[in-house]
């Protein structure tokens, strides 16, 4: 039974735009521990959508759930980093101190111990999200005194006691989180005068801003690397208004922390790159899709927009240029890795179920409500506004003649040294490896899951587009690691996020791990190996978005990196034709996605 008064309080709040119903949503999931079939049929009947559609939303983020989630809902990182920094161990704790397992509430629904794939702290493992607060480097002493504090029913954020560095000491943020920035590079954290780009901006035409971003050959830094000023260009072309900037700010490739140290410490640079991108597009306004994990950097950088807009730097008029008028808002996700994707990302900007959508059309014709987007990532937009301060011929100078500029990377797993490090494109792995204190790695997975993991005779290729491009996952795999239980943590981290849309990523990914785990098991042939590897193509060739697309990239790379492991795993004595055929058991759902089976074939 919820509390009529409540929920009528958290309804009035968010008036009856269907807009918000993701924060409608948060709102209830935190103030109930759950989002009950009661709480859906009054949301659904306040703001005039059906009961379906409301469930449909919160049964997609991990972050709602219609059992309560326990008036202590901790979410533990499950993903291969944490494990690597002792997260067994953590877990076995919280399981003991609550009296509950994993996946389950105790049964006063006081503590509810849940998994998550990761919460943007792996260079500070194992850490946890307990109500909303971030706790790093769990210990399970540590996990004792806060489970102790649960049971006297203490407010989490009292538990902070020693803050991390930098703006993480805010007022505002108090969060025990480190920057860990190891190795500042002159793009993104050099000093930066709030206001210098934007001004200098609003004295060029749109069209001169864009071209100086085309000049720079600033390629997108979310991983996919297409051209910056090539998709502005193309969003301003359209003739349809409004237009709109939407920030990528949804890093959830385990492995990825850059953004959150950019959103701590470089907002201002952040912000003036959306705006610039606005004043190139034509756009009123941006949107910042802040990941959910993220949501305790919120208020801070609430505080920041208000500051720009008291300087106006944004709202009417911005920097003096009259007929411009900019402003931004925050939009917080709850928990879904595809929302990445930028299609996903703006469907769950518009309150709806982060599915991605087929492209094209493409999101600078038709993205945030219907109208021309340009979706960037939060480095790359941070990169535009460095450009229209210090010129498109400075950037050049640094990185490769492909692939302008510096990158930032997150480093972690078996390092010495785990952190960011803003470096020039073109840095070898194995120069990095020596900065972040791995020279004895075995291997390195480049990308995140979704990437390339490398072996040892590989280490002299280069971070780059032209070679090894990554959004700056780098996780170090060190000497004792077993490679088969990072794939095994890897595939079980897409299954667990595929939206289910694509039948060759909702089943297939699973068919794939079944596979594999014959063959660690020692119960393969080369038959399978042959066939894992057909498979992973086909999954690859019929997903309709980058999700499915890379998901058997953790078996397909490892396969061409480490055969000999593979190898050694099988029964090279048995050899059988199954007669078990994916890319026919996929055919008719293929065809009404339009995926194309010619693709599989031929990739
Ligand atoms: Fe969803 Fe996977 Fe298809 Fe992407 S590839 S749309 S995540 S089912």
């Amino acid at each position: 039974m919820i509390k009529k008064g409540i929920l009528e309080t958290i309804l009035a709040r968010r008036g009856k735009d269907t807009s918000g119903l993701i924060e409608i949503l948060r709102d209830v999931q935190t103030a109930f521990g759950a989002v009950s079939p009661e709480a859906v049929a009054k949301i659904a009947d306040r703001i005039g959508l059906s009961r379906v559609d409301v469930e449909g939303v919160a049964t997609f983020y991990h972050f709602f759930s219609s059992h309560p989630a326990g008036a202590y809902a901790v979410y533990l990182n499950s993903n291969i980093v944490a494990e690597m920094k002792g997260r067994a161990e953590v877990a076995r704790a919280f399981e003991k101190a609550a009296g509950c397992r994993f996946g389950e509430t105790t049964p006063d629904g006081l503590i509810g111990l849940h998994e998550t794939s990761c919460i943007g702290m792996n260079d500070q493992e194992p850490s946890a999200l307990v109500n909303g607060v971030v706790f790093t480097k769990l210990t399970p002493a540590r996990v004792k005194e806060i489970v102790a504090a649960m049971k006297a029913g203490r407010n989490m954020a009292t538990l902070v006691k020693k803050t991390g560095d930098g703006a993480n000491r805010s007022r505002l943020v108090r969060a025990m989180v480190n920057n860990n920035i190891r190795k500042k590079g002159p793009v993104i954290f050099s000093p930066f005068k709030s206001g210098a780009a934007v001004r200098k901006a609003v004295t060029w035409t749109p069209e001169d801003v864009i071209a100086e971003i085309k000049r720079s050959n600033l390629l997108g830094r979310g991983g996919a690397g297409f051209p910056a000023g090539l998709k502005w260009e193309f969003c301003g072309r359209e003739a349809c208004e409004p237009r709109y900037v939407v920030c990528n700010a949804d890093e959830g490739e385990p492995g990825t922390f850059k953004d959150r140290v950019i959103l701590t410490e470089m907002p201002h640079l952040l912000f003036e790159g959306m705006t610039i991108a606005g004043y190139a597009i034509g756009a009123e306004l941006g949107i910042l899709y802040l990941r959910g994990e993220y949501a305790y950097l919120k208020a801070r950088l609430e505080k920041v927009l208000a500051d720009l807009r008291v300087r106006k730097l944004l709202g009417k008029a911005v920097a003096g240029k009259k007929g411009f008028t900019f402003d931004i808002v925050i939009k917080l996700g709850a928990g879904a890795y595809v929302c990445g994707e930028e299609s996903a990302l703006l469907e769950s900007a518009e309150a709806k179920r982060g599915e991605p959508r087929p492209r094209p059309p493409f999101p600078v014709q038709n993205g945030y409500l219907g109208q021309p987007t340009a979706v960037n990532n939060v480095e790359t937009l941070c990169a535009a506004a460095r450009i229209l301060e210090r010129g498109a011929g400075w950037f050049k100078t640094m990185g490769t003649p492909k692939s302008a500029g510096t990158k930032l990377l997150s480093v972690s797993g078996d390092c010495r040294k785990p952190g960011v490090y803003e470096v020039e494109f073109g840095l070898t792995v194995r120069r990095l490896l020596e900065m972040v204190g791995g020279r004895d790695a075995q291997a390195v997975q480049v990308g995140g899951p979704s990437g390339i993991c490398i072996s040892r005779g590989q280490f002299d290729r280069k971070i780059a587009f032209e070679d090894l491009s990554t959004g700056g996952s780098v996780i170090v795999i060190g000497p004792e690691r077993d490679l088969f239980a990072v794939v095994h943590n890897f595939m079980d981290f897409f299954i667990e996020e595929s939206c289910g849309w694509c039948v060759s990523c909702r089943a297939g990914n699973t068919l794939l791990k079944q596979k594999f785990e014959k063959i660690t098991g020692g119960h393969g042939t080369l038959q399978d190996l042959r066939e894992i590897e057909a498979w992973g193509k086909t999954i690859k060739a019929m997903s309709r978005c980058g999700l499915g697309q890379t998901s058997p990239n953790p078996i397909l790379t490892t396969l061409q990196n480490f055969r000999e492991k593979y190898e050694a795993a099988i029964d090279q004595s048995r050899d059988y034709v199954t007669t078990f055929d994916l890319e026919a058991a996929v055919r008719d759902a293929s065809a009404v996605t339009g995926q194309k089976l010619a693709e599989a074939r031929h990739e």
